[in-house]
């Protein structure tokens, strides 16, 4: 995405907000709390550890940080870590970075249209933005763990398609932060067509099955604009590669006699 829409998108956790402020504090709880109802033995895991999974999915969070719980530890694991960080939010032990909120407000007077795209719950996300009242800032909140998406790109994709979002400016502090940002949207005819409202959006028209066509070969495009006709491959002239660099010449041949 690119620089002439005033579209921001940010991340929440390790971005605008301090997470460390309220998360430590609920993560030891919630292992206070775990190791009370013998779901969990042993030390807790260090800071250092718990802050190493800020601003991952929960999926991973509880991987990682619980590796040989069940699913129902890591959902009760999961559900008193939120519980606790709304508290801390309420008790106002949270702390947004120096600045956010001034840059935020002066972005939106300015005509910004501002999102959040965030690993974190919906619920967590919300709380966070009505204690510093940034809510009304905001024209959408993503939370990942609420869209069921795996990644950053997928959430942010999510986003943009429905709000007609075409280019602007991601803000993280993540590497998936960054590759959502230059994922570019994929091609509507190769977007999941399944869900409700999915056809409204144009999902999957005129999506072509190869095996429809003659060859077996479809000459649509699979990447996203921005890396329309680029090539990934390309066979060295030995071995088995020599033999797939003459059927991939041929499957180019067939293509572009018809592109
Ligand atoms: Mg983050």
């Amino acid at each position: 995405m690119c620089c002439s829409e005033k579209t921001a998108i940010f991340d929440m956790d390790g971005t605008l907000f301090q997470s460390e402020t309220v998360a430590l504090p609920a993560f030891r709880r919630a292992f206070m709390r775990l190791r009370e109802e013998g779901l969990y033995r042993g030390d807790p895991p260090s800071d250092g550890e718990i802050q190493s999974v800020f601003g991952m999915t929960q999926e991973e969070i509880w991987s990682r940080l619980l590796p040989e719980a069940d699913e129902g530890a890591r959902k009760r694991a999961d559900r008193w870590t939120l519980e606790e960080e709304l508290a801390g939010l309420r008790r106002g032990e949270g702390r947004l970075y120096p600045g956010v909120a001034e840059t935020l407000r002066r972005l939106k007077a300015e005509g910004w249209r501002l999102f959040i795209a965030s690993n974190g719950l919906r619920s967590y996300l919300d709380g966070v933005l009505e204690t510093f009242r940034l809510s009304p800032l905001f024209t959408g909140v993503y939370g990942a763990g609420d869209h069921g998406t795996e990644t950053k790109e997928e959430l942010v994709r999510m986003l943009m398609e429905e709000h007609g979002v075409t280019g602007g400016f991601m803000v993280g502090d993540r590497k998936s932060d960054v590759r959502a940002g230059k994922a570019g949207p994929v091609p509507l005819h190769l977007r999941d067509a399944h869900y409700s409202g999915a056809k409204k959006l144009g999902h999957g028209k005129e999506y072509i099955y190869a095996h429809d066509v003659p060859h077996a070969i479809a000459a649509q495009q699979y990447l996203p604009d921005e890396l329309a006709g680029r090539r990934y491959y390309e066979p060295r002239p030995r071995g088995l590669e020599r033999d797939i660099g003459t059927r991939l010449e041929r499957i180019r041949e067939i293509l572009d006699g018809e592109m």
